[in-house]
C-alpha cells in the first residue's frame, strides 16, 4: 500500500513546478513523488576526503577541492562557441573550470578570493585535465538541514544539466521531497519480517539510501531494499503455485501403456540420453500427482527436447488425453510434424498440423476430428489458439521456444478443456537459474544436461572483415564436401551510420564471389511473405541451395542436418543469447560443424568479450550466466512477456542470487505456515500482493 503521499505529482514538490515537471518526467521518468523517492543514487562520494589540485588525474571519479577562484576568463571557440573558464587554486597548484552554458549566471554568482568547495569529474582537454560543469558550493553550506558525509550521485542528462537540475540541485529536491514526506512513508513489511531477519524499517532505509549517515547504514538500506524487490516477486510467483496445488484440479495420468511402450519398444531409434530419461521421470511424476502440471524444459538446443515432449504426449494418450504442441513459427511447427510423424510411423495415433496456411477445408475437417477425439496429437503455431479449435479432452499442453509467446497467449490454451491440462514450456534459451527464478519463478524446472552421444562439438573461429577471402574460400571447399552454409546478417536497411553490412548488399557480395549456376543461394528475412519465405526454406531444406543467406529468422528451430556451417556477419551487433541460438542451427549431423563469426575492427570491450566466450565455449548455461552478468540488472530480455511487474532497481540478477536464494526461502517459510496468506500477520503482505495484481491489470488495460 503505497501511501497516498507518495502518488503526489511532482510538480507540487517544493522547487518543482510544472516546467521542470515535465522534463523531471521526460528525462528521469519521475511523475510523482513516489517515483522520486524510488530514484536511487547509482554511486556515492566520500564527502569528507578533499583532493588538492596536484593529487588529481583524469582516471579519478568525482572528486572535491577546496580553495579559491583566481582568474576568469570567456575563451571564444569554434563556431562562436564561449565558453567560461575559472581557474581555481589551492596551496598545491591550478586547475580550470570550464562551463559552456549558463556562462553569465555563474560568473555573477562565484566572486574571486572566497573559498569554494568543487565537485566534479577530472577530464582530460587539450591534454590538461580539468573539470567541466563541476558543482561550486561555499564552503560553510554544507552546514545545517541533512548534513552530508556520503553524498549520492544521481544519473543526470544532458537537457536536465542545461536546466539547472545538476546533482546539486537534485540533491536539494531530495531534501524538500524527504522533508515533506515525512512520518507519510508507510511500512510495507509485517514486524516479525523485520525482527526476524534484521531489516531497517522503510522509512529509515529510503533516508540511508539518499543520504547515508554512514557507510553500515547505507549498507542496510541497500540490503533491506533488495530484499523488498525480491521478496513480493518470490512471495506472489511462489503464492500462485501453491493456490495451484491447493486446488488439486490436475488431470491424473496414473499409467505408462501401450503407445509408449510400442514406440519405446518398436520406434524410437536411439536409446534415449540419461538426462532425457531423467527429465521424464520428473515430468511423469508430476503428471500423476494430481495437482496441475506447470513445468519448464530448459535443453540446450539440439539436446532433445521434442523427443521428451513426444514421450510425455503418448503418456497422455495412454491415459487417455489429447495433447497439442505450439510452436512460434510455420517453419518450426512443419518440421516437428513432419519429424514426429516420421518417430511414430507404423503406430496407430493419429497427428494434425494446423498453422495459419492451413487450408478452409482441412481445417474444418481437422477442428472435428479433434472434437470428436480421433486426433490424439496436434501441431501448430498461433492458429492453435484460435476460438474455433476446440478438443474432446485436451490434457497436455507443450509450448515450445517460451520466449516466443506472452503469457496471455499461454493462459488461453488453459481455457480449451474444463480442467487445466498439464503444461511443458520448452526454451533453448537457457536462462541462469536467478532469472528462471524470478521470471518463471512459478514453474518447476527441468534441465537437459547433456547431448546426444556422438556430436562433435561445434568449432568457433572469429574473423575480422580483412579475412573475408579466407572465409570464402574455406566455404568453397565445404560445398566441395557437399556441405551447406548459413549466412546471418543483423538486419535489412539499417542506418547507414554503422558500418556494417546489411542483407541485401550481403546477398549481392555473396552472389558475386559464389557465382550462379555454379553455387545456389537464396534468402530469407522477416519481411517477406510467408510464401516466398517457404520456398526459399525449402530450397535450402532439400539440399537444392548451397547457400541461405538469412537474417536472424532462422534464429528459431530450423533443423537441416546437412549445414555445416554457420558465418554470422557483424556477429558484434548480436546479443550472446541470440549468438548461442545461431551458433545452435549447425552440428546436427555427424560432419564436424563450424561457425565463424565476421566482425569489424574497432569493438567495444564488451562485444569482444561476447565473441570471445563464443570461441570459448559452448555451454548454453555458461554463457547464459555471462550474458547476465554483462548486460546487469534492468536489461532482462524476456521481462516484458513475463507480466510479472519486475522492476529491480537495486538487485543484480548477474550477483544478487545468494540473496535471490534467501528471500525465496523466506517467502516459501513464510506460505508453508500460511499458503494463502489468511492469518493476521500476513495481512499486509496480502494487501500488497493484491495491490500489485491491480497494478499489473490497470498495465494490461491500457498496454
Ligand atoms: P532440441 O529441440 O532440444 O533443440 P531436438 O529435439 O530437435 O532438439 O533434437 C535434435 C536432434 O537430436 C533430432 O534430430 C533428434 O532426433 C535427435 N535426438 C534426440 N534425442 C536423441 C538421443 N537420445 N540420441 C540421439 N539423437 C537424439
Ligand atoms: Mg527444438
Amino acid at each position: 500500500m503505497a501511501s497516498e503521499a507518495l502518488k503526489t505529482d511532482i510538480k507540487f514538490l517544493q522547487g518543482v513546478g510544472s516546467k521542470r515537471a515535465a522534463l523531471l518526467y521526460k528525462e528521469l521518468n519521475i511523475a510523482t513523488f513516489g517515483d522520486m523517492l524510488y530514484t536511487f543514487p547509482y554511486r556515492y562520494i566520500d564527502r569528507t576526503r578533499f583532493y588538492t589540485v596536484s593529487e588529481i588525474n583524469a582516471d579519478l571519479p568525482y572528486i572535491q577541492l577546496k580553495g579559491k577562484i583566481v582568474r576568469t576568463n570567456v575563451v571564444s571557440g569554434a563556431k562562436q562557441q564561449k565558453r567560461l573558464v575559472l581557474t581555481f587554486a589551492d596551496n598545491t597548484g591550478e586547475i580550470e573550470l570550464v562551463f559552456f552554458q549558463g556562462l553569465k549566471w555563474i560568473q555573477e554568482k562565484y566572486r574571486m578570493g572566497i573559498e569554494y568547495i568543487v565537485f566534479g569529474k577530472p577530464a582530460l582537454y587539450n591534454g590538461e585535465v580539468n573539470l567541466v560543469h563541476p558543482e561550486i558550493e561555499l564552503l560553510e553550506e554544507d552546514k545545517g538541514g541533512i548534513s552530508i558525509t556520503i553524498q549520492g550521485m544521481y544519473s543526470s542528462t544532458e537537457a536536465l544539466r542545461n536546466n539547472y537540475i545538476g546533482n546539486k540541485a537534485f540533491v536539494k529536491l531530495m531534501v524538500n521531497l524527504l522533508t515533506a514526506l515525512q512520518g507519510k512513508i508507510t511500512e510495507t513489511l509485517p514486524d516479525y519480517i523485520l525482527n526476524q531477519y534484521k531489516l531497517l524499517p522503510l522509512p529509515e532505509a529510503l533516508l540511508n539510501i539518499h543520504f547515508p549517515k554512514n557507510s553500515g547504514l547505507l549498507q542496510k538500506a541497500y540490503r533491506r531494499l533488495k530484499f523488498e524487490e525480491l521478496f513480493f516477486i518470490q512471495l506472489n510467483v511462489l503464492r500462485q503455485r501453491s493456490e495451484r496445488w491447493e486446488k488439486k484440479n490436475g488431470f491424473v495420468f496414473s499409467k505408462v501403456g501401450n503407445y509408449f511402450n510400442t514406440f519405446y519398444i518398436n520406434n524410437l531409434p536411439f536409446d534415449l540420453t540419461n538426462a532425457q530419461k531423467r527429465v521424464i521421470r520428473e515430468i511423469r511424476r508430476d503428471m500423476g500427482s494430481g495437482k496441475q502440471m506447470n513445468h519448464l524444459l530448459q535443453g540446450d538446443v539440439g539436446s532433445g527436447k521434442t523427443l521428451v515432449a513426444l514421450l510425455c504426449m503418448l503418456i497422455a494418450a495412454d491415459n487417455g488425453f489429447q495433447s497439442c504442441i505450439m510452436a512460434p513459427t510455420e517453419i518450426l511447427a512443419t518440421q516437428h510434424y513432419e519429424s514426429i510423424i516420421a518417430f511414430l510411423k507404423g503406430m496407430d495415433i493419429n497427428v494434425g498440423l494446423l498453422t495459419g496456411s492451413t487450408k478452409k477445408s482441412e481445417r474444418k475437417r481437422l477442428v472435428e476430428s479433434l472434437l470428436d477425439g480421433n486426433v490424439n496429437i496436434l501441431i501448430g503455431t498461433h492458429a492453435l489458439i484460435e476460438d474455433m479449435v476446440r478438443f474432446k479432452n485436451l490434457g497436455f499442453v507443450v509450448i515450445d521456444e517460451q520466449h516466443r509467446f506472452g503469457v496471455e497467449q499461454r493462459a488461453k490454451l488453459w481455457t480449451k478443456s474444463d480442467q487445466p491440462p498439464h503444461v511443458l514450456v520448452m526454451t533453448a534459451t537457457p536462462i541462469p537459474r536467478t532469472l528462471a527464478m524470478t521470471l518463471y519463478g512459478d514453474l518447476d524446472v527441468s534441465i537437459i544436461d547433456e547431448l546426444p552421444p556422438g556430436r562433435k562439438p561445434i568449432q568457433t573461429l572469429w574473423f575480422n572483415d580483412s579475412k573475408r577471402l579466407r572465409v570464402f574460400a574455406f566455404m568453397k571447399e565445404q560445398i566441395k564436401q557437399g556441405r551447406q552454409i548459413y549466412m546471418v546478417y543483423p538486419l535489412i536497411k539499417e542506418s547507414e551510420k554503422m558500418d556494417y553490412k546489411d542483407l541485401e548488399d550481403g546477398y549481392e557480395s555473396i552472389t558475386r564471389a559464389f557465382p550462379p549456376p555454379e553455387y545456389v543461394t537464396t534468402v530469407v528475412h522477416g519481411k517477406m511473405k510467408a510464401a516466398d519465405k517457404d520456398f526459399s526454406m525449402k530450397l535450402f531444406a532439400t539440399g537444392k541451395a548451397h547457400i541461405m543467406v538469412a537474417t536472424s529468422v532462422i534464429e528459431v528451430g530450423v533443423n537441416v542436418q546437412n549445414a555445416s556451417v554457420m558465418v554470422i556477419e557483424s556477429a558484434e551487433r548480436f546479443g550472446l543469447a541470440q549468438l548461442h541460438q545461431l551458433r545452435g542451427r549447425v552440428g546436427r549431423g555427424a560432419d564436424q560443424s563450424y561457425c565463424i563469426l565476421m566482425s569489424g575492427y574497432k569493438l567495444s570491450n564488451e562485444s569482444k568479450k561476447r565473441l570471445e566466450l563464443m570461441v570459448q565455449t559452448t555451454d548454453g548455461f555458461e554463457i547464459a550466466e555471462a550474458d547476465l552478468k554483462l548486460r546487469g540488472p534492468g536489461d532482462l530480455e524476456g521481462t516484458q512477456q513475463s507480466g510479472l511487474p519486475i522492476n529491480l532497481r537495486l538487485t543484480d540478477l548477474g550477483k544478487d542470487g545468494k540473496l535471490l536464494e534467501y528471500v525465496r526461502n523466506i517467502a516459501q517459510t513464510i506460505l508453508d505456515d500460511d499458503p494463502l496468506l489468511n492469518r493476521e500477520k500476513n495481512l499486509l503482505l496480502r494487501m500488497q500482493l493484491e495491490e500489485a495484481q491491480k497494478k499489473i491489470n490497470d498495465f494490461r488495460e491500457i498496454g
